[in-house]
């Protein structure tokens, strides 16, 4: 980085939007906030910086919603249960069903392939769970669709650049235009940018750290069923093949294919690749380089040895390079890897996990008003984040961050005094588990009261 620094006026723009609720960001939280805020009542403005909404669920082609049950009970509803209706009457989603939702070979062979199991299980097979494999433009034109018939005054192509704040109170926002700077002015600001660029740049306290960066593809012309038969039948042979096609690719989890909705095209969460900054262009251009040689030669690999890959070709790379964690808000209530371990149960949980709560105090930042902070940077350490930002817990984040501003707007109230039961109950109404009755498997102890881990 270099030490040389400009410093430029105050911009003049133009106030192109006035609404009770501007949301920054429309991934997975940003569309579920945008929409949960309107349906409530606030008009609402929603800014993406690319074209089409969906985040790291569309353009980042992060292609399974899990994290939404805990064992047979399915803990994450509401919006994103809509998407799935919505996918699955597009015929762009595939869901195990209960009676498959179980571990055995048998629902393993036939489900397994779809990444649609429980990974925090050590057993082998792992067991079938409610999830989802999705098709990432179907995602998109969900988003549309719940967008516009929300009635949300979307506008894409407009990049969040600074804050309006004044005496520590947020304002609205200014984005990037090709038009110039535009500015939102609005009561409350929800930040769903994943980085919180709106509540670092405002002033709020964070933690930066990383994770895996992922360049998702996917790839087409594969006869999945040769591939599965050769797997099931020649487990030794197939597990060599696949640890030299990893090992090309420099990182992936076990299943480095997933099958997708789309017959013959499967989904490849790989290669992963760490020490890249999610916040810097210079590291982020290297990453996208880095991860195309790495996917160039795997696939010329797996044609050359992958029974069911010969005729396989890149279908495309993700548009949005997979940015798992940059910078965490570090709010009111901070989350620890214990909580979510021991599934910490909160009196103002507002959504929910797989097993764990989220309180509304980790949306809410210490230092400024009428700003909430929804979605994959919440308020976390970097090793509870890591396990709890899957794409359902992060919408409902984003619905319940979105009923909390309404009912702010409603009652002329600061966000930050909207009573967490008060939410809760709006959650449910609009069929979403805030987790404020928890499961037999919660712990419910105060959060002064140490869990013994041994
Ligand atoms: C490779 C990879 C694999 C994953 N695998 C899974 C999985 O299998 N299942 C699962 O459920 N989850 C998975 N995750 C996690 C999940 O995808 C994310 O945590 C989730 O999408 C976060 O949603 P979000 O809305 O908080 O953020 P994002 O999806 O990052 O959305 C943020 C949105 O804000 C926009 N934005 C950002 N900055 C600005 C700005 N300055 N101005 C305007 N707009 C802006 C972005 O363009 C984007 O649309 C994976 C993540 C990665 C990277």
């Amino acid at each position: 980085m270099s030490d040389l620094r400009v410093s430029v006026s105050t911009v003049d723009c133009e106030v192109v939007a006035r609404s009770d609720v501007v949301v920054v960001g429309g991934g997975p939280a940003g569309v579920a906030a945008a929409v949960s805020a309107a349906r409530a009542g606030a008009s609402v403005t929603l800014l993406e910086r690319y074209p089409a909404l969906g985040g790291l669920a569309s353009g980042g082609m992060v292609l399974v919603l899990d994290d939404m049950a805990n064992g047979q009970e399915v803990t994450v509803t509401g919006i994103v249960s809509e998407f799935v209706e919505r996918l699955s009457a597009m015929e762009l989603v595939v869901v195990p069903p209960e009676e498959d939702r179980r571990a055995s070979t048998e629902t393993w062979n036939r489900w397994g392939r779809y990444g649609v199991f429980d990974f925090h299980v050590a057993t082998n097979p792992k067991p079938i769970c409610y999830a989802a494999a999705f098709d990432p433009d179907g995602w998109k034109r969900v988003s549309n669709d719940v967008v516009r018939e929300a009635g949300v005054n979307l506008r894409l192509h407009s990049w969040f650049s600074r804050p309006i704040v004044d005496d520590g109170v947020m304002r609205g926002v200014i984005a990037e235009t090709k038009s110039g700077p535009q500015a939102v002015l609005a009561d409350v600001v929800i930040d769903t940018t994943g980085d919180i660029d709106v509540a670092s740049r405002a002033g709020a306290s964070h933690v930066k750290d990383s994770y895996l960066t992922t360049l998702v593809f996917r790839l087409g012309g594969v006869d999945t069923d040769a591939a599965e038969r050769f797997e099931q039948h020649d487990p030794k042979a197939a597990r060599a093949l696949n640890r030299a096609i990893k090992r090309t690719l420099g990182g992936a989890w076990e299943l480095w294919w997933l099958k997708t909705p789309i017959p013959g095209v499967v989904w490849c969460n790989a290669p992963h690749m760490t020490g890249f900054d999610g916040t810097d262009p210079a590291s982020l251009t290297e990453a996208e380089f880095a991860a195309r040689t790495k996917i160039a030669n795997a696939v010329e690999l797996c044609r050359r040895t992958l029974p069911g890959f010969e005729r396989a070709f890149v279908v495309d790379v993700a548009e949005q390079i997979g940015v798992r964690q940059t910078r965490l808000l570090q709010g009111e209530y901070v989350v620890t890897v214990d909580d979510v371990r021991d599934r910490r149960h909160f009196p103002d949980s507002v959504a929910r996990g797989r097993d764990y709560y989220t309180p509304y105090r980790a949306m809410l930042p210490r230092e400024v008003d009428q700003l909430l902070v929804a979605g994959r940077h919440y308020s976390a350490t970097p090793q509870a984040q890591k396990m709890s930002r899957e794409i359902p817990p992060c919408m409902a984040m984003g619905q319940a961050a979105g009923i909390a501003a309404a009912l702010a707007v409603d009652r002329g109230t600061a966000v930050r005094d909207v009573p967490p039961a008060d939410i809760q109950a709006a959650m449910r109404k609009a069929g979403a588990d805030p987790g404020d009755v928890p499961s037999d498997n919660a712990f419910t102890a105060p959060a002064d009261v140490e869990v013994d881990h041994s």
